[in-house]
């Protein structure tokens, strides 16, 4: 008999009672160091007293009002945003990735129909990628196994291998309205893109008149060391989408557009009933506060950068298990030999008190907080180091002997 909460997910029998910074406990008491974040989410720990206080205290006055009215604490988030955002002139709320992400291409769609070239509706996306759930995000998405038994697929996607460039200039043809990529592929396998590729696609969007739609649902926010990890190319797209991070584990979605591209999306056209409630900007203000200040991307930066080294000397300590360190910033992944799987990896991490992430392409995901010190990385390390030694086939009997 199905269960009442719908069986849709793949769960870990565990259950978490509370939260500290990186760490989680379970009923039983038992203490987990957080590595998987929700899912790159819980951007500045559990329970951070500003945000659990800010929290606290909007909700105890309004909730929720809906966009019928001004929303102050909505105005205040999207003018920070905007400042700390070069390319951003204005930014719409919406409630999580897959609906910032839809919202972004209906803005692209939308900008080429007023400019007189409705025919200009496809987006050039790439394989491996993920932009969310909803009808359109499994189409742009592309990956059959998401596609399989829900109908025709949304038009207007075109699918190019991640990287390459001579395909992408194949692809463009005059329906082509803008091109649609993750800097880093995270569900797909903590896969980044070439820095250069990335400036090669904000050229051949300037040539071709195509708009530059970044998916930033996963590295934005902080995750790469810096605000948005377009930043490190040294490009601004023309419109961006952010989730995940931004609400710090309070269900928040943004997208983020230069005026060109937002201006036509005019009352009616768009929109949502929570998008942008004071609760949901409330929490983004906070964590904002945290983010913005002074130093801390520059900490997340160099605990980055300790953590990749360390994964680094894990990944030569075990061969067999492990082939490779890539990602960017906090957001790593261990790639693992066909000797072993991903899933096997996060067991044994789990059966280690370390919780990660699998990705695609039999990757194991770190995503910490952004708030982790050097010995809570380091002892992450160790904890791998051991999950690594659980999994080595025939390691087991080597010690024993
Ligand atoms: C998680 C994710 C999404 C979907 O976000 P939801 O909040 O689950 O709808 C979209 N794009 C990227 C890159 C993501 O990592």
């Amino acid at each position: 008999m199905i269960p009442p909460l719908m069986p849709n997910y793949n769960r870990a029998d565990l259950a978490f009672e509370r939260g500290e910074g990186a760490w989680l406990w379970d009923a039983q008491g038992r203490r987990f160091l957080d590595f998987g974040a929700g899912i790159a989410t819980t951007s500045i720990g559990h329970a951070h007293p500003h945000l659990v206080a800010t929290i606290a205290e909007q909700a105890g006055r309004v909730m929720h009002t809906s966009n019928l009215y001004r929303v102050p604490q909505a105005e205040r988030l999207a003018a920070r945003l905007v400042e700390a955002t070069p390319f951003a002139d204005t930014v719409y709320f919406s409630n999580s990735g897959a609906e910032a992400n839809e919202a972004m291409v209906k803005a692209v769609r939308k900008y080429h129909a007023a400019n007189g070239h409705p025919e200009r509706y496809r987006t050039i996306c790439f394989e491996g990628a993920f932009h969310g759930r909803t009808l359109a995000m499994i189409s742009a998405t592309g990956n059959a196994k998401y596609l399989e038994g829900f109908g025709p697929p949304v038009e207007g996607f075109d699918h190019v291998p991640f990287g390459n460039m001579n395909a992408v200039r194949q692809a463009i043809t005059k329906e082509t309205a803008a091109i649609m990529i993750e800097p880093v592929q995270g569900e797909g396998g903590v896969r980044p893109a070439d820095l250069r590729f990335l400036r090669e696609l904000r050229a051949v969007c300037d040539e071709f008149g195509l708009l530059l739609a970044l998916d930033e649902v996963q590295t934005g926010m902080g995750r790469s060391g810096k605000l948005w990890a377009h930043e490190w190319a040294g490009i601004e797209p023309d419109v961006m989408s952010s989730a995940k991070g931004i609400g710090g584990g309070f269900p928040l979605g943004a997208t983020l557009a230069r005026e060109k591209v937002a201006e036509h999306l005019k009352p009616g056209t768009h929109g949502s009933t929570y998008g942008g409630n004071p609760l949901a900007c409330a929490a983004g203000n906070a964590v904002l506060d945290v983010i913005l200040a002074p130093g801390f991307l520059g900490q997340v930066d160099r605990v980055a950068r300790h953590l990749w080294r360390g994964m680094q000397d894990l990944a030569a300590r075990h061969p067999a298990v492990v082939t490779g360190v890539q990602g960017a910033g906090l957001l790593l992944g261990l790639k693992l030999s066909d000797a072993v799987s991903n899933t096997e990896a996060q067991g044994a991490a789990v059966a280690e008190g370390l919780l990660t992430v699998a990705a695609g392409m039999n990757v194991l995901r770190v995503a910490p907080p952004l708030i982790i010190t050097e010995a809570e990385a380091d002892e992450a390390l160790r904890l791998l180091d051991r999950a690594m030694l659980r999994i080595t086939p025939g390691a087991a009997k080597a010690a024993a002997k």
